[in-house]
């Protein structure tokens, strides 16, 4: 029988003492700022490890199980890319069509057997509350790679990380968050995640797609700065931050709504001109029209470098829940 993770009787010494040994990651309001340091600091050094090994063995003889429902590039490749560099190893689980999802398993039973065989489990799922039922169900660790229009909370720490990495801070500075705000769940995760600083939000986007107001209420709770707008005009000169969002075909129930708004905002080197020198571009990924490829060439461009802090970020998050950092 595998054993549970808060078991005392582990024998892998100090494992239990670290704070993330065992924990799920299922949503951003889980971290503090502290916690955000630490995870910081550990990318850091996974990124200086890779830089310099490659490849070490941190993870060895650990497996993780890679669950997805939805489709993936970045995410799933990323904690892939992420167990094997620590030395770990993968269950790859992306066409559930060929799994025992297609006769009728649930949810709770497909993680109940992954943890069997592996001893993390990272899920992505259409359903938002998916990853609760899972790691209700699981004694293994579960990490969230996004739960339907719910939350994406690793994509936020690599968010976070890229600012501050390419910024230096986060106090201070202003965030303006474009597109699909209603069904985006990065941006979701990212606005609670900066309510940890002094961030002011700006939300851009069309009135069909707006900030949801249980999240705009649950950050005005906390007393964040966040203010609404129909255009980019007004707030582009002062954005420190602009964070690109596509909009969520897959998540419209009437194609004619998404027609209405598919090209609501494009942003181009032209109309570049009018932010700060000193700024950044960031997108999730992946992109559609939103960013003209005429301002990928630019230094402001952040969001190739940001899918690499992806994978120091899932690094440390691993380790973390394995008892390793
Ligand atoms: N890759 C991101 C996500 O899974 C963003 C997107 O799909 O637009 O939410």
């Amino acid at each position: 029988m595998p054993t549970p993770p808060n078991n005392p009787h582990l024998p892998f010494g100090d494992q239990r003492s670290a704070p993330w040994y065992g924990k799920d990651v299922i949503s951003v309001n889980q971290f503090n700022r502290e916690d955000l340091e630490y995870i910081f600091a550990v990318s850091h050094e996974m990124r200086s490890m890779v830089e310099r090994v490659g490849t070490f063995d941190l993870l060895k003889g650990k497996i993780l199980a890679n669950l997805f429902y939805e489709p993936s590039t970045r995410t799933s490749s990323s904690f892939t890319a992420a167990m094997e560099r620590l030395g770990g190893s993968v269950i790859p689980i992306n066409e559930v069509k060929y799994s025992s999802v297609t006769k009728g398993e649930t949810l709770a039973d497909t993680v109940r057997t992954l943890e069997c065989y592996a001893d993390v489990i990272v899920l992505r799922h259409p359903e938002t509350g998916s990853a609760v039922i899972a790691a209700n169900a699981a004694r293994k660790p579960v990490i969230n790679a996004g739960d339907g229009v719910g939350e994406h909370p690793t994509q936020a720490l690599l968010d976070a990380l890229t600012i501050r990495e390419e910024l230096g801070h986060l106090d201070g500075l202003t965030v303006t968050m474009l597109g699909d705000l209603k069904y985006g769940r990065t941006v979701h995760s990212l606005a609670r995640l900066l309510s940890l600083y002094k961030v002011r939000l700006n939300y851009v986007s069309p009135e069909l797609l707006r900030m949801p107001a249980e999240i705009i209420g649950e950050l005005n709770s906390k007393k964040m700065e966040q203010v609404e707008h129909a255009n980019l005009d007004a707030v582009l000169p002062e954005t420190d931050v602009l964070y690109v969002t596509r909009v969520q075909k897959e998540r419209f129930e009437d194609p004619a709504e998404y027609e209405k708004v598919k090209s609501a905002y494009v942003i181009n080197a032209a109309g570049m001109q009018a932010a700060k020198a000193r700024m950044i571009v960031m997108h999730p990924l992946p992109r559609v029209t939103e960013i003209s490829m005429d301002f990928d060439t630019d230094p402001r461009a952040a969001y190739f470098r940001q899918m690499e802090y992806g994978l120091y970020v899932r690094m440390a998050l691993l380790a973390m829940v394995l008892g390793k950092a």
